[in-house]
């Protein structure tokens, strides 16, 4: 039997389902579901239903992340809520792919994880998996593993095995429009130009779950526990010196009431120059590469490849702030004698991150 996977959390307490209730069928995951969004969630995904089959004994193929069908296959349907008619689309296409698959592979029939998932409407799922199996010959096998108490039993199992739990279902439609709800940053969406790994991002977290992989190679105890924390998101940020725009590199954490200032430096402490308003302070690159041991020749090659978040932060402690400062530091080559105009446009809000702890 092929069994479609969308995701850990539901695969794994699925499949045990499975390979009790049908013990002489050798199962057979595929993991195929352009429809997550971005990719870097898809891999993060994958990685933990790699995981669950590792652990489960079942053979795993991955299917084309096809995402551009996918878009196309939605399109005019972006505006639609979940379980509406999008919804609808993106199971039958791939329910689709996975009858096509089982059928190339031999298989007489195939099912789908998408079956546990409280969020989606059981009848929706098997009207779409029968139609499409028997287009293709084969079977769609449809158990009900959410009634009694198998919701429940499913989520104690994902705490036991530390699985991945997603916060959103999938696409980039689904997550804004949830995100609105939740009148939420969407921050999964934001990859900074410089690729630098912002806390509790989705690279964030592939960092976490890789080094899970390689910590459960290596048959060490840990634990994944959860921290609420303060993030922070820069959107844009501009500097300007007598109306000309000048490379600048913001540190995290920085903020400016209404986004924008303007003013000029009046006086200096040390290695921080003081602007006249609004709490920005100023460091020049020299300072900068000083303090944390750096070499940066320009501040546009700090941009592009600045050192590690927590380094940053760190910073901030050297320079003297306290640990809940959230002035704007706009560190530059040299420090501006004219005219400053700066727009920062950053958000800080209350968040929730893993650590992995070794025992
Ligand atoms: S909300 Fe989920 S099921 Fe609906 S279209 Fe998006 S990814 Fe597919």
């Amino acid at each position: 039997m092929l069994v479609h996977i969308c995701c850990a959390v539901d695969s794994h307490y699925f499949l045990q389902k499975l390979q009790k209730d049908y013990p002489g069928e050798k199962l057979v995951g595929f993991f195929y579901d352009p429809n997550i969004h971005p990719y870097s969630e898809y891999y993060l995904r994958l990685l933990d239903v790699k995981r669950s089959c590792k652990i489960l004994g079942i053979e795993l193929i991955e299917g084309e992340y096809d995402t551009e069908n996918w878009l196309e296959a939605v399109r005019g349907l972006e505006k639609e809520p979940e379980k509406g008619a999008r919804c609808e689309v993106c199971f039958d296409r791939r329910f689709e792919v996975s009858a096509q698959k089982a059928a190339e592979l031999n298989e007489t029939s195939f099912t789908s994880t998408l079956l546990t998932s409280p969020k989606k409407s059981l009848k929706q799922l098997k009207t779409a998996g029968d139609a499409l199996a028997q287009r293709f010959g084969v079977s769609f096998v449809a158990p009900d593993y959410r009634k009694a108490s198998g919701t429940q039993e499913q989520n104690i199992l994902a705490k036991e095995d530390q699985l991945y739990r997603q916060d959103y279902c999938g696409c980039l439609f689904g997550l804004t429009m949830q995100r609105d709800q939740q009148q939420k940053l969407a921050d999964e969406l934001f990859v900074p130009v410089s690729a630098q790994i912002q806390p509790e991002s989705i690279e964030a977290r592939i960092a976490l779950y890789e080094k899970r992989w390689e910590v459960e190679e290596e048959g060490k105890a840990y634990r994944i526990v959860k921290q609420r924390f303060l993030n922070w998101r820069l959107k844009f940020a501009q500097l300007k010196v007598r109306k000309e725009v000048v490379d600048a590199h913001i540190l995290p954490y920085s903020t400016l009431k209404n986004g924008y200032t303007r003013g000029k430096i009046d006086h200096i402490i040390g290695d921080i120059h003081y602007m006249s308003r609004d709490e920005v302070k100023f460091l020049s690159l020299e300072s900068y590469n000083k303090l944390l041991g750096c070499n940066y020749a320009t501040v546009r090659e700090l941009i592009f490849n600045p050192p590690a978040f927590e380094k940053e932060v760190a910073l901030r402690d050297m320079l003297g702030f306290s640990h809940y400062d959230l002035s704007s530091v706009v560190v530059v080559e040299e420090i501006p004698a004219n005219k400053i105009e700066l727009l920062v446009e950053s958000e800080t809000y209350a968040d929730v991150e893993e650590k992995l702890l070794l025992l």
